[in-house]
């Protein structure tokens, strides 16, 4: 049978989420997914409550996004929460890359490098950085979020010329999100076995549309909200300036929509925008 799975989304359990995992699971149900990883920034906290519901009919793939200090990590099909052995902070929010890619192959998990060009300072030359990964990312909603419409692009042609499998990602930090990016794969039956099986076979389509800025503004909203740090110059003022700023050149025609369509087949990444 064939599914459709998006395997990067936050929930409450994140800093920047708002949702709880069974408003996700019911949401996915409704839009048609059949396989979600719900993948709280460094906590397993999301994916276990979601599993905790028993059988809903959406499968849950047991995921952490994991911040290290060469970018944002999946742990895709995770048997178990990383030790704490694997998790050497390097400030409030990272993790030494090396050990977590390690605690995620020790705890049975495939590791994906998710939105690996979100960053404009990441060029592509620096390859390196895929050397330790199974995986990468071809299709993150929010990864264009910041003007930058090339970063699925790049990601997408690094998984082909490396041969590392891909994974598509809404990165939903809000209600609307969720489902914007799907990989449709062939499966004997649900269950996370067939799913990591079909997922290494490569075979799979991608179909993305990216996040609005407005659910962006929304997300950084929630942080700085949950971080109280009311002193601070909030992001999320200026992810609104942003969002009505686009808006108007949007209305004048200077810059692409927010709601393209994208495909990836055969390893080939298709903008359907027009
Ligand atoms: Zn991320
Ligand atoms: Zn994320």
């Amino acid at each position: 049978m064939r599914i459709d799975c998006d395997f990067h989304m936050h929930s409450e359990h994140s800093l920047d989420g708002r949702l709880p995992p069974a408003e996700m699971v019911r949401i996915a149900k409704e839009r048609g997914l059949s396989a979600i990883a719900i993948s709280d920034h460094n906590t397993f906290a999301g994916s276990k409550e979601a599993m905790a519901l028993g059988d809903t009919g959406v499968l849950i793939i047991p995921s952490v996004e994991y911040a290290t200090e060469l970018g944002h990590i999946l742990a895709l099909f995770l048997t178990r929460e990383l030790p704490k052995e694997y998790l050497r902070p390097l400030d409030d929010f990272h993790f030494e890359f090396d050990r977590v890619i390690d605690g995620i192959h020790a705890c049975g998990g495939l590791a994906v490098f998710a939105h690996p060009f979100k960053s404009k300072a990441r060029t592509g030359a620096e390859r390196d950085i895929f050397d330790r990964v199974d995986g990468i990312e071809v299709f993150n909603g929010r990864a264009a979020a910041k003007f930058n419409h090339d970063a699925n692009e790049k990601a997408c042609r690094a998984a082909a010329e490396l041969g590392l499998f891909f994974t598509a990602g809404s990165d939903s930090h809000t209600a609307p999100e969720l489902g914007n990016a799907r990989l449709t794969l062939e499966v004997e039956e649900l269950t996370l076995e067939e799913v990591r099986r079909a997922l290494l076979e490569k075979k799979g389509t991608v179909w993305g549309r990216n996040a609005k800025v407005l659910h962006c503004a929304r997300s950084a909203f929630t942080k700085w909200k949950k971080k109280r740090a009311f002193r601070r110059y909030p992001k999320a003022v200026l992810y609104l300036i942003g969002a009505w700023g686009l808006d108007l050149l949007k209305r004048i025609g200077l810059v692409r929509g927010n709601q393209g369509r994208y495909f990836v087949r055969e390893g080939v990444f298709v903008d359907d925008t027009h």
